[in-house]
């Protein structure tokens, strides 16, 4: 953690191109402003691809699990994330609610990284027969499931992965044919290059390890087949066809 980052050019870890060193910030920097935590003394180096903009930090691929639920999982992550515990699986599951719960009684729901597994009571509340939690760091749901899923939803995940292209890898393996992904990860303002990582949602005491742009979930996506959509500048869909269930007709953007 003290060695110094090397300053050349990285591999994109969604595009493979190179990705210089954009901008550094403390370890303790957090979406909740600068009060939460003092400075820890720790300067953790993001890069920013200059093909699909995507930016992305290697500070923390060489932690473990226990290392993420220690150093940043732990009990003052609420301190950061004060949406993690109600607000968001409650309004996360009046859109899934909205948008799906026509087919509730004959599609089966994956919450993909659902912490708490909050969504999915909200879900089984609400009247959907069929729905599964799976969170690695969320111990009663670190199961992974041996089955497929006709929706996947996966709600502020995206962004806390290190390593995009598995998370790709492993949510498509869980999809079943015809099925679709929504998820949800803030995209990079316009005036990134002006503001960079002064920008609130970039925070790796949140987490926030994988920041993207549109581009960057195209980069991410469509070598899988995939068409990528998103319904506003924070919840997008991933799907290979138009599935044959829920009420939302995403604009999409043709596979590469
Ligand atoms: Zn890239």
């Amino acid at each position: 953690m003290s060695e110094a980052c090397a300053p050349l050019a990285r591999p994109c870890k969604v595009c493979g191109n190179p990705a210089d060193l954009f901008d550094v910030v403390d370890f303790h920097k957090n979406c909740q402003g600068p009060d939460v935590f003092p400075l820890s003394g720790v300067p953790v180096y993001y890069r920013r691809c200059g093909t699909c903009g995507f930016i992305f930090t290697e500070h923390f691929d060489d932690w473990s699990e226990a290392d993420f639920k220690s150093r940043i999982y732990n009990e003052d992550y609420i301190k950061v994330d004060a949406d993690y515990e109600e607000k968001r699986p409650a309004a996360n599951t009046s859109l899934i609610e909205q948008v799906f719960g026509a087919d509730k009684h004959r599609i089966g729901v994956l919450d993909y990284g659902g912490g708490n597994g909050g969504l999915a009571a909200g879900l089984r509340a609400a009247g959907f027969e069929d729905v599964t939690t799976y969170d690695p760091f969320s111990p009663d749901f670190s199961t992974r499931p041996d089955r497929q899923f006709d929706l996947i939803t996966s709600f502020e995940t995206l962004e806390h992965v290190p390593n995009p292209v598995h998370f790709a890898t492993e949510i498509s393996g869980l999809l079943a044919d015809g099925g679709l992904v929504l998820f949800s990860t803030l995209l990079q303002p316009a005036n990134i290059a002006e503001i960079r990582l002064s920008w609130w949602y970039a925070g790796p005491r949140n987490g926030h390890v994988s920041l993207f742009t549109a581009e960057a979930l195209g980069a991410l996506w469509h070598p899988r087949g995939y068409n990528v959509g998103s319904l506003n500048n924070g919840l997008h869909a991933a799907f290979r066809r138009q599935p044959s269930f829920g009420r939302i007709k995403f604009g999409a953007q043709a596979a590469g």
